[in-house]
């Protein structure tokens, strides 16, 4: 469970997040959607501790993030696994070893035993046969499937997803839609999603939130949200965007 309360985020001047109220309940995906800037990828990067709030809490199955020692920030960073726009793979490693890195040093499992997990996960993604490839040599689609696989390696509680596919040529993208429509569907793993693909973000969550300048301004099941959004800021957002 993802508990989000209160929080309020600043960058100078700009109030980025204003008293953010978000719960994420075990085992949903829950898309976040809204006007560039709205403060969605912030949200993100808090939930991994890669930024603080200025105020409020946030509670990840019962953690708090902040304020929180190192060695409580390690043990939640371990049930959370980010896939950014940019891919951000090790360039100086094989796409196998970009799996198995965290899983041995961070999680300290056997080599063969985070190879052999590692393997199957390049299965999962369509890869098995680039594992002893480097990364530039992968298309950017191919590299963003390393990176759910990467991800996944963790065996994470909770996956974040910051619009993955909007560094792709067109036709790489849907390749890695499928892929986390499949992980979706087959895993109990709770998803965070920041999206521009509004008929991803129809077909995989459970719940859609409409930011609007740091707020949650309308929220509820997809089909409502895109079907009969109530708000009038989400029906010129979709207007633009669908
Ligand atoms: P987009 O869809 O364009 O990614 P977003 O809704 O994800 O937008 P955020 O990336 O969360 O928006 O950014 C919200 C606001 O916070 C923006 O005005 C941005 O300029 C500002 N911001 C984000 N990170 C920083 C930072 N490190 N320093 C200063 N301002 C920042």
């Amino acid at each position: 469970l993802i508990r989000i309360e209160g929080v309020t985020k600043r960058f100078g001047d700009n109030t980025v997040l204003d008293g953010l109220d978000l719960t994420v309940r075990t085992g949903r995906h829950v898309t976040l959607i809204g006007p560039s800037g709205s403060g969605k990828t912030t949200i993100l990067r808090l939930l991994m501790t890669l930024t603080e709030p200025d105020s409020g809490t946030i509670t990840v199955d019962g953690q708090r993030l902040f304020p929180a020692s190192e060695k409580e920030l390690r043990e939640v960073r371990k049930q959370i696994g980010m896939v950014f726009q940019q891919f951000n793979l090790f360039p100086n490693m094989s796409v196998l070893r970009n799996i198995t890195e965290a899983p041995v040093t961070v999680l300290g499992l056997p080599k063969d035993e985070a190879e052999a997990r590692g393997r199957e996960l390049l299965d999962l993604v369509g890869l098995a046969d680039k594992a002893d490839e480097r990364p530039t040599r992968l298309s950017g689609g191919q590299q963003q499937r390393v990176a759910v696989a990467r991800a996944l390696a963790m065996r994470p509680k909770v996956l974040l997803l910051d619009e993955v596919t909007s560094a792709l040529d067109p036709e790489l993208v849907a390749g890695v839609l499928d892929l986390l429509r499949d992980i979706a569907r087959t895993t109990d793993i709770t998803m965070v999603c920041v999206t521009h693909e509004m008929n991803f973000a129809r077909d995989i969550s459970d719940q859609v939130l409409m930011f609007d300048s740091g707020r949650v301004i309308e929220a509820g099941p997809p089909e409502r949200i895109f079907g009969e959004p109530e708000h009038e800021r989400t029906r010129e957002f979709l207007g633009a965007v669908l």
